[in-house]
């Protein structure tokens, strides 16, 4: 195995009892990276054996609450089982660094009630925050990843990640509508994960801020053009909108088929993706 994805969490932003928030993991070439953080990312993260001290960099693909909510547990945890000073590096599109100071002022009293309770822990969280812009992230040790701008309008800027490793590379595009620096990140990729949604059911709801969500995110049909035009070999549907019932992945998948002929999966939480 070069390259293995998880998906942490398949959740929308309506909670479900069993899909956690937007969260994947990606492990290749001995490191972890986490892309996006949402509700319940770390229960899912000990789920396969992730504290998150092990983690080696967090990835965030936009700003919106569904994919950030627990960050904040993140960090907290990460600094709380770290034995000695710890940075967690935090990747992210332009104002990660505004999010992250409103977060840190949020835990200053559980920090100050740690400090004065533990006389070993002696340092506060320590977090090393990038805001990116598209291009090259980093190249470290054979890794490498490449962010693009993707189109989640009005949220801007909204980022995709592709993380290669050994020829390998996998896409996790988060919340976007088709756009060139999707297809950019695609071209060739093994796996391409994406956050979609069923235009026809949510079009079904009698509630507009519902139907709303259908201007800026791929649907089953869109998502699958994509994975054909990119010539990807395992398009992975996640985040899916609406929550999907039980069985209701052949659909899902039968929707996806009729545009890409590569392998569909559709994601429930802790799907793992091998290259
Ligand atoms: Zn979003
Ligand atoms: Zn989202």
């Amino acid at each position: 195995m070069t390259m293995e994805v998880v998906l942490l969490g398949t959740g929308n932003p309506i909670p479900d009892r069993d899909r956690a928030g937007a969260a994947t993991l990606v492990r290749a070439g001995g490191r972890t990276l986490l892309v996006d953080a949402g509700r319940a990312v770390c229960m899912r993260l000990v789920a396969v054996g992730v504290l998150p001290v092990m983690l080696d960099v967090v990835l965030l693909t936009h700003l919106h609450s569904d994919h950030i909510c627990d960050l904040n547990d993140v960090v907290t945890t990460q600094w709380v089982m770290s034995p000695v000073p710890k940075t967690l590096r935090i990747i992210g599109p332009p104002r990660t660094t505004e999010v992250m100071s409103g977060l840190l002022d949020m835990l200053r009293p559980d920090i100050e009630y740690r400090l004065a309770h533990h006389d070993d822990l002696t340092w506060g969280p320590q977090t090393d925050i990038a805001e990116v812009t598209p291009g090259a992230v980093f190249d470290e040790g054979g890794l490498r990843v490449v962010a693009a701008r993707t189109d989640h309008r009005p949220v801007e800027p909204t980022l995709g990640y592709r993380i290669e490793f050994e020829g390998h590379a996998v896409v996790l595009a988060g919340d976007t509508v088709p756009c060139a620096g999707l297809d950019e990140l695609c071209r060739g990729a093994d796996v391409y994960v994406q956050t979609v949604l069923r235009d026809d059911l949510v079009r079904m709801v009698p509630m507009q801020r519902f139907v709303d969500t259908i201007d800026y995110h791929s649907t089953v049909v869109q998502a699958a053009q994509t994975a054909a035009r990119g010539g990807v070999r395992t398009l992975v549907l996640t985040h899916q909108i609406p929550t999907p019932g039980p069985g209701a992945a052949d659909e899902w998948i039968g929707i996806a088929r009729e545009h890409f002929a590569g392998e569909i999966v559709f994601g429930e939480d802790l799907t793992s993706i091998s290259i």
